[in-house]
């Protein structure tokens, strides 16, 4: 099977099979789009969508994940340059983009993703590259040089899927970390436990000055609890499925009348915490 999905996802590489979705990150307080995550898509000819849960690790395996990455570097980064005139903000929407610990540590990283930056022309300041916390992140050396790279370049980065990782928290000294992304584990079943390791992230994260996400927020009372937890920016099913490109106007439209009024949370009040 592992063999047969490779040989189907070369063909799908090859035949633009692969698209890329995008998902609203937005402010947790007003509802604000802050900005989107990339998310690959492939949608084979002749059968049911495959879920990059299924193929990511596959291509990790054969090292087409190298291929994939340069090419949703590149499709991300155009995207990206593109909203900066369609969609004004201060700050403007950035791009996240997962990356694979493969392609992270590949020889030919940085100079991807400074080719992806020229070509698109887009601002290094609106792109957030999305580290998974790896047993790569123990090569303290090579790892912390390739975020300085990327830091240097001007590219923000941020740790995907935080809190359910092998690393140690020491790294968040070390590494030029922004941001901290919360599992959507920890968000989905928001028990007095889950809570207290949401707050716990969320004060981390302030206290070393970095900004944070939650991801999987598809309740109220979920977004309720994050704003009391503190926490700035989320993203999840509530706000917006990913979406294609050509759905990303209408849904900037439609967010920048109703952000302030319909989604404002502020510190809700009535919210008790379990
Ligand atoms: P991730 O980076 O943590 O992405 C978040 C996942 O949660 C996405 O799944 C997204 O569709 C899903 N999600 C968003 N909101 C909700 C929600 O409210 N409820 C629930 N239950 N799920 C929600 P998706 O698109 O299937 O991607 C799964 C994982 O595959 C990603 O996790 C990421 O690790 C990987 N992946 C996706 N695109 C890429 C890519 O371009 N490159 C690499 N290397 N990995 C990718
Ligand atoms: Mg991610
Ligand atoms: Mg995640």
């Amino acid at each position: 099977n592992r063999l047969l999905l490779e040989a189907k996802l070369r063909y799908a590489l090859q035949n633009e099979e692969l698209t890329l979705h995008y998902q609203p990150i937005v402010a947790v307080d007003t509802g604000t789009v802050q900005g989107f995550e990339a998310l690959l898509r492939w949608q084979p000819s002749e059968s049911d969508s495959i879920p990059p849960s299924t193929f990511v690790p596959v291509a990790e395996q054969c090292g087409l994940i190298v291929p994939i990455s340069v090419w949703v570097l590149k499709t991300a980064c155009l995207e990206a340059a593109t909203w900066r005139q369609s969609y004004p903000a201060d700050p403007p929407l950035y791009v996240a983009i997962n990356i694979s610990a493969k392609h992270f540590s590949h020889v030919g990283f940085i100079g991807h993703v400074k080719d992806a930056l020229q070509e698109s022309g887009v601002d290094p300041q609106c792109i957030a590259i999305e580290l998974t916390e790896t047993l790569a992140m123990n090569d303290v050396a090579a790892t912390g040089q390739t975020m300085s790279q990327l830091r240097s370049l001007g590219v923000k980065l941020s740790i995907d899927d935080f809190g359910t990782g092998y690393s140690s928290l020491s790294y968040l000294r070390r590494f030029p970390v922004d941001t901290l992304k919360i599992d959507q584990s920890f968000v989905k079943t928001m028990d007095a436990e889950n809570y207290a390791i949401v707050t716990t992230i969320v004060g981390l994260a302030h206290n070393l000055e970095l900004k944070v996400v939650a991801e999987g927020v598809e309740t109220t009372d979920q977004h309720q609890l994050l704003a009391l937890a503190g926490c700035g920016s989320a993203q999840g099913y509530l706000f917006a499925e990913p979406m294609p490109a050509k759905n990303i106007g209408i849904f900037i439209e439609s967010n920048r009348r109703n952000s302030g009024q319909v989604k404002r949370i502020g510190l809700a009040r009535s919210a008790a915490a379990p």
